[in-house]
């Protein structure tokens, strides 16, 4: 087994060899993730990564668990201000295997590690241990949260039973009960988004999921249902500061305590058995009906750009739904 906090004290100590080098590197765009690299006429596969980190200027920083040892890649962008600046990969270090200081303990045997592997965040004192998927969907989201938890976890028992990934996402539709964070996190684990309008919700205040595949017509189709039973998502007992957060009065321990509740929420929502965290079931469910909205036309009253579908016609021709609704 490779121990995550063994490296990580590796690293404090600076118990690392200094690269600096660019190199090519084959990324997984779907998982956001490097397979591998070249670096001094070698091929380095990589068997795990084991952590990303969002450094200043916002270049992420890989630390990858390779057939050749462990090494920390970051992609660097040259203009931080602009998304659409070129980007290069840049391997910054790697970490020293040999284990004669000692301290560790158990050494670090790297070959072997193949099973699940768990990553924590660097995170000052936190102890919050997340698998690193979570982790590229806390980037998309912008935080870590208990609502981003369950949809990731809802997401994953689709990608089980449905082979739902974001390959196949085209041929799936998702529907949830609530415009919480999870839904962020659905979006981005199994590709079906608002955007590719296959992604639907309707806030009901409840955690509940279904997942089916796209069909034409009306027949209703056996879909996975997926809905939370557990209450750890609920941060009830830390309401009051986070209204005094929101409101800018809070101190910092106050806000310590808050992201430590939080911490501990996400943590229980990641470890509690499945079947402890959602009640699983089919039900039958007609295929949502999706409207393409590529014509469009001029609203008669305000002059903007309307999709047709949704315009409504006047007396002097079509008007969008917020003229249409100052005409009665
Ligand atoms: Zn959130
Ligand atoms: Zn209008």
């Amino acid at each position: 087994m490779i121990d995550l906090r063994d490296i990580l004290s590796k690293i404090q100590q600076e118990a690392i060899s200094i690269i600096q080098e660019e190199v090519p590197v084959q990324f997984d765009n779907s998982q956001q993730t490097p397979l591998g690299f070249r670096w001094r006429g070698n091929h380095y596969e990589v068997l795990k990564p084991l952590l990303v980190s969002k450094g200043a200027g916002g270049h992420l920083h890989y630390l990858l668990l390779t057939s050749g040892g462990v090494f920390c890649l970051s992609l660097v962008r040259d203009n931080e201000d602009s998304p659409f600046c070129r980007s290069r990969w840049v391997l910054r270090y790697r970490v020293k295997i040999d284990d004669s200081a000692g301290g560790s303990g158990k050494g670090a045997s790297l070959p072997d590690c193949a099973g699940q592997v768990t990553f924590s965040l660097p995170r000052g004192a936190s102890k919050l241990v997340v698998p690193l998927p979570l982790l590229n969907v806390a980037y998309y989201h912008g935080h870590l949260c208990p609502e981003l938890a369950v949809g990731y976890r809802a997401a994953l028992v689709a990608q089980r039973e449905l082979s739902l990934t974001r390959e196949s996402a085209h041929k799936f539709f998702v529907l949830a009960e609530n415009m919480t964070s999870a839904i962020d996190a659905l979006q981005y684990v199994t590709g079906c988004t608002i955007g590719n309008q296959n992604f639907f919700a309707y806030d009901l205040g409840k955690h509940v999921y279904y997942f089916g595949r796209l069909a034409a017509g009306f027949e209703p189709q056996e879909v996975l249902r997926v809905a939370l039973i557990s209450t750890a998502v609920d941060l009830g007992h830390v309401g009051e500061i986070e209204e005094r957060i929101v409101a800018g009065e809070a101190g910092g321990a106050e806000v310590e305590k808050y992201q430590r509740a939080v911490d501990r929420a996400v943590q229980e929502i990641l470890d509690l058995p499945e079947e402890k965290l959602f009640s699983i079931s089919r039900v039958l469910l007609r295929s949502p009906w999706v409207v393409s909205r590529r014509r469009y036309a001029r609203c008669c009253s305000c002059g903007e750009v309307v999709a047709v579908e949704k315009s409504v016609l006047g007396e002097d021709g079509l008007l969008c739904q917020v003229c249409a609704a100052k005409a009665i």
